[in-house]
């Protein structure tokens, strides 16, 4: 395999690629694409990552970097476990940021508390462990230690945290270093037939193509994508300056994140907490948020997010969902306002028919989107099932 076109030396203009046939071509340089050019370069096989930017943009750069497996329930989980796995051998090849640093979920009620606690008896004291209201105090870093608003909160240690800002990019990276990999950067696909991807470059030939275009699935196959009910999910986030004891490595997740994930929605006091949060936060439920937040290794933390669902993306981001997400981490922290850095808007596929699109759409051409938004949490998973022959066509 020839050697691979980094985002700094890209062309400008078209030249011709250099010819050959790659084991796999992979459509899409997000973490979903590059998770399965890791396993397959892993297995041996040689591959072409094919990419229509210069550097990863997408999802996969703007998330909390939040491998948030034990919210998972039934075969998500399973398949979210074996990413973690996938995760940490690529963190140690690529060089990248990877934390074994768990989950922090707070609890500022009897009835959050109780859903953690019905979490803790179904998974067990080493899968959930349960946090007091000045344990969680001093995790989060408030000052004198003030708990006066927490009941307590749990730690959800298997899971993972990566800077989402690194993560695609230095896997990238990495692939195009191997000798049996490249990466075709501004290169989009226009098409796709079995044995070849069209390009705006020319074909590139592969035994097995994977498509892993996330949430733009639709613009290559718009009627697989119909058939799957497949949303653009807009979130809203923002970077801000960490309170100064604030220094976890955890992920930090609140009742609007026990209303979001199936682990927490499938306990019996998740109901009575739905009605809660409405009483106190239907502003919160309005915007569909998940208040969240993880820290960054520059020590500033990244704060979201908010839910609307469109066929396509408006550009323009709402003040006052920002402002209701920044002054409820801000009020999780216990600091009266966040110093805001960066805000931007994430989009991710989302569907009614289900969390995962997985469609063969000829010989050897198979479509794979996370349409659930925890693409970072089983990117590896994934591809791991993909190469084994264990992840089942959907739909
Ligand atoms: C704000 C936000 C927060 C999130 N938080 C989390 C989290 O905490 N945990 C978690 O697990 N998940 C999270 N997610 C979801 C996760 O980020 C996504 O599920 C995941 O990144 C999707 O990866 P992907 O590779 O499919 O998509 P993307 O990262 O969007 O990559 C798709 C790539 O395909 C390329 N492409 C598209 N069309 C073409 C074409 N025709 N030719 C060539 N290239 C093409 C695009 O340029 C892009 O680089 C979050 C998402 C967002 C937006």
């Amino acid at each position: 395999m020839s050697s691979s076109t980094t985002p700094s030396t890209a062309p400008a203009v078209s030249r011709p690629l250099t010819p050959g046939r790659s084991d796999v071509v992979i459509v899409g340089a997000g973490i979903i694409g590059l998770a399965h050019a890791f396993e397959a370069l892993a297995d041996g096989l040689s591959v072409t990552v094919v990419e229509r930017d210069r550097q990863p943009v997408g999802a996969s750069v703007r998330n909390f970097g939040h491998c948030c497996i034990s919210a998972q329930e039934g075969e998500l989980l399973a398949l979210a476990q074996r990413s973690r796995g996938g995760w940490l051998r690529a963190a140690e090849a690529a060089g990248l940021w990877a934390r074994e640093a768990g989950t922090l979920v707070v609890a500022r009620s009897a009835t959050e508390a109780a859903v953690l606690e019905e979490l803790r008896a179904e998974r067990g004291g080493d899968a959930v462990e349960l946090r007091t209201a000045a344990q969680m105090a001093t995790a989060l870093g408030r000052a004198d230690g003030d708990d006066r608003d927490l009941v307590g909160g749990a730690f959800l240690p298997a899971d993972l945290r990566v800077n989402p800002r690194e993560a695609a990019p230095a896997l990238a990276r990495w692939v195009a270093e191997q000798s049996n990999g490249r990466i075709l950067w501004g290169t989009a696909v226009t098409g796709i037939e079995p044995g070849t991807v069209h390009t705006t470059r020319g074909p590139v030939h592969g035994e097995r193509i994977l498509v892993c275009v996330g949430h733009d699935v639709d613009y290559l196959f718009p009627d697989i994508a119909e058939d799957h009910e497949i949303q653009r999910c807009r979130l809203t986030m923002a970077r801000a300056a960490a309170p100064a004891a604030f220094h976890t490595d955890s992920a930090v997740l609140t009742a609007t994140s026990m209303l979001r994930y199936d682990a927490f929605t499938a306990r019996p006091s998740a109901a009575r907490l739905r009605e809660e949060v409405i009483g106190h936060s239907p502003e919160l439920l309005e915007i569909g948020a998940n208040v969240m937040f993880t820290r960054l290794p520059d020590g500033t933390v990244l704060v979201g997010d908010s839910h609307h669902y469109d066929a396509t993306t408006p550009p323009f981001i709402d003040e006052r969902t920002f402002e209701l997400l920044t002054a409820a981490v801000a009020d999780v922290l216990g600091v009266r306002q966040l110093q805001v850095l960066e805000r931007w808007q994430g989009v991710y596929a989302s569907s009614s028919r289900g969390p995962l699109l997985v469609r063969d759409l000829a010989p050897g051409v198979r479509a794979i989107s996370v349409t659930s938004g925890i693409g970072m949490t089983l990117s590896f998973g994934l591809a791991a099932a993909t190469f084994d022959g264990t992840l089942a066509a959907t739909g």
